[in-house]
């Protein structure tokens, strides 16, 4: 029996998990994959405080998973497949079986939105792309598009411009969504252009990405772009299967919580970018982390009466 057990290891997992190993309780945190959640996608992290000079996403996120570890916090790989929720009873189902704990901190994330277009799947992973960290190198010297407005969709374009040769940057509105420095810096990139009032209908292609459709929506004009890539970033969804019909989501499929990151079942604590909230970032991520800790504790101490 864990008095906790962490589900997700981004950074609100691994700092639930480095406050509650502190705290001397008996805590288990689950990854499916490695630690480090959706920010090992980053390549540069410069808004998160204590790095002046920048950090990159997996340097963070190694950094604190060894500072977690070294308080003793156990990492388990294993996929989970559901949870049991009752008044006196609370377990996580893994591949390896049934795990008992008092307490649960959901910190499961979110996933990459897909456009849901034709040839979007067809072409997953032949010019289509979610990661540009991770795929950017592969399109040296030659023509992407990215599809999205918001401080993922810049960060990423800025980055991409390090390899490729021009960058269709295609966004549904005329105004971008993303952070003002982000805009300033993607706006001085001669490699960046902006194709405003744009969404894409279709991404063509046999072996791999040759070209998109875009429709503009105020004009309705359909046109086509000559590219070898099409890297998407167009926000996220919860990674929310698991408790769906078990805890209160919001309308968006996010896990609603109160201040202290209590979910609708007692025990069942939420934190990071699952959690139904306006703002996503690693920073608050970690803070909610810190603040999900402290109400296990309490909920503990409440059991033991
Ligand atoms: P986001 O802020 O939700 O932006 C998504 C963008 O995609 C928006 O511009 C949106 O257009 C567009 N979009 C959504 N659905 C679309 C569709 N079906 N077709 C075409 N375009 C679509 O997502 P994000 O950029 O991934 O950021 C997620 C969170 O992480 C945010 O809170 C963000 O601030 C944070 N983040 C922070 C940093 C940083 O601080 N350095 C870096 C990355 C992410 P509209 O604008 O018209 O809605």
């Amino acid at each position: 029996m864990y008095d906790v057990i962490i589900i997700g290891g981004g950074p609100a997992g691994l700092t639930a998990g480095l406050y509650n190993a502190r705290a001397r309780l008996n805590v288990l945190l689950l990854e499916r994959l490695a630690p480090g959640g959706q920010v090992l996608t980053t390549d540069w992290v410069e808004n998160y405080p204590g790095f002046p000079d920048g950090v990159s996403g997996f340097e963070l996120m190694d950094r604190m998973k060894t500072q977690a570890e070294r308080f003793g916090l156990k990492i388990q790989s294993d996929e989970v497949a559901g949870l049991e929720l009752s008044a006196d009873r609370k377990a996580v189902l893994t591949a390896a079986g049934s795990l008992e704990t008092k307490a649960i901190v959901l910190c499961c994330g979110a996933t990459w939105k897909k456009l849901e277009i034709e040839g979007e799947d067809q072409l997953m992973g032949k010019g289509v792309s979610f990661c540009a960290t991770c795929d950017g190198p592969f399109y040296r010297n030659q023509e992407v598009a990215v599809i999205g407005g918001g401080d993922t969709a810049l960060e990423e374009a800025i980055f991409l411009t390090r390899f490729v040769s021009k960058i269709h940057l295609v966004h549904r509105r005329d105004k971008l969504r993303a952070t003002r420095v982000l805009q300033e810096r993607a706006m001085s990139q001669e490699k960046i252009e902006f194709i405003w009032d744009s969404i894409p209908v279709k991404i063509l292609g046999e072996k791999g990405v040759e070209a998109i459709e875009l429709k503009n929506v105020k004009t309705q004009a359909v046109s086509r772009k000559s590219v070898q890539g099409v890297f998407v970033f167009i926000g996220t969804l919860p990674n929310t299967d698991m408790v769906k019909g078990l805890i209160r989501l919001d309308e968006n499929g996010f896990v609603v919580t109160d201040d202290n990151m209590q979910t609708s079942v007692p025990g069942v604590f939420a934190a990071g970018d699952i959690r139904s909230k306006l703002f996503r970032q690693i920073s608050t991520a970690v803070g909610e982390g810190a603040a999900a800790s402290y109400a296990v504790e309490k909920y503990l101490e409440s059991l033991a009466g």
